[in-house]
């Protein structure tokens, strides 16, 4: 029996819908997950199109996942306290400075709605995270992209450039993804300096525990000392829990509790909330998962620069080859050794570090397709 055969339908094909729906949704690109890793017939697939963690679990995140599922009858802690009060003890931060969502991208969806009424302004850079432009508008405000330098850095002065009346939030992406650059930390102090202090500046820190550069930015100390600075971060990304979506805010504390307020309640699941806090205790135990995903961006870069490669510097958990018009030939050798890599149009491709053997394999692919 075929699908349309067992779907009941309300509307024959190609009517038009009786409701209305906003107009912006017709204008706006859907968000596009990484698709998932096929090969041919006897090669192991990867998928480094996501920029998720290669390592499973840990036991003991197992454990306290098993032990928070024996209760999910029952709604999870609206108001996420121990978690909020672990992080808390991690960071060094009160806990009425903390915010969670369902992913650090709901959590910047919470900030953008809190922040920006119709017409209101967010500046950001362009290229960088692909939901940015989704949430601007999903809040009914107005995207507006500050293109990346020739390095694929954050033009800081550019940007500054760009605050109207009508700016509410400015995001800035560090390490920026897709394209792998830190932003520095006197570079954003210079910035901040110049951004007006009722204007929301969010230090997306994603990819923070990958950063090396010594130069870089670290959210939390400018946090401390800006009252209009949050930063976001994930546990989705080291920590390794992308499947179970829980990411928070740091803000100050009238800022996070206008995050809170626009929260889905009830959203960060026990399940996840569970997971979280084990994994700040575990933190030791994924700290070294992470320096061994450090590790092997060093030694991919380092492999790729041998080979010729001129790439913009990395600091996160991913490399950026800015092809321009050559991406989909290079995606598409990627696909055929069986490895899932996230194209950008005619920008460029990103891979995610990922396992050794697939990091190795990218390596064949990109000396036979030959430096750029
Ligand atoms: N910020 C950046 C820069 C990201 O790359 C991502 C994930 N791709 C996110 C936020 C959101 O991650 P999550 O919702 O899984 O926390």
């Amino acid at each position: 029996m075929s699908d349309e055969a067992v779907i009941p339908s309300t509307t024959a094909p190609g009517a038009s819908p009786t409701v209305r729906l906003r107009q912006v949704l017709g204008r706006m690109p859907d968000y596009k997950p990484g698709q998932p890793a096929t090969a041919p017939v006897g090669v192991t697939p990867y998928k480094l199109s996501s920029n998720e963690n290669p390592y499973g679990p840990l036991p003991s995140v197992v454990t306290a996942i098993t032990e928070a599922a024996a209760s999910i009858n029952r709604y999870p802690d609206m108001a996420v306290v121990a978690l909020r009060e672990r992080l808390g003890r991690a960071l060094s931060v009160s806990t009425d400075c903390i915010a969670t969502g369902t992913g650090s991208v709901a959590v910047l969806a919470q900030i953008v709605q809190a922040a920006c009424d119709a017409g209101d302004e967010v500046v950001f850079a362009w290229r960088s995270f692909e939901a940015y432009p989704i949430v601007t508008q999903l809040a009914g405000a107005t995207p507006v992209m500050v293109e990346l330098d020739d390095r694929a850095r954050h033009r800081l002065d550019a940007m500054a450039d760009a605050i109207t009346d009508r700016t509410r939030v400015v995001l800035v992406c560090t390490p920026n993804n897709p394209t792998g650059p830190s932003v520095h930390r006197a570079e954003l102090e210079a910035f901040l300096d110049r951004v007006p202090v009722d204007v929301i500046v969010v230090i997306d820190e994603a990819y923070v525990e990958f950063v090396r550069d010594p130069e870089a930015v670290r959210g939390l100390e400018v946090w401390r000392e800006r009252p209009n600075v949050v930063v976001l971060r994930t546990f989705s990304k080291a920590y390794g829990l992308a499947g179970l979506r829980v990411g928070f805010a740091v803000a100050h504390p009238e800022v996070a509790a206008a995050i809170r307020k626009t929260a889905t309640p009830f959203g960060v699941n026990s399940l996840a909330q569970a997971a979280a806090v084990a994994s700040l205790d575990a933190f030791d135990e994924l700290s070294e998962r992470v320096e061994s995903l450090v590790a092997e961006r060093e030694r991919v870069v380092q492999a790729l620069e041998d080979q010729g490669w001129k790439l913009p510097q990395s600091d996160a958990n991913f490399v950026w080859f800015p092809l321009g018009g050559e991406s989909t030939a290079f995606a598409q050798a990627c696909e055929e050794a069986g490895l899932m890599v996230r194209q950008y149009g005619d920008d460029g491709v990103r891979v995610t570090i990922g396992e050794t053997e697939a990091n190795t394999r990218l390596l064949e692919v990109a000396e036979k397709f030959g430096a750029r």
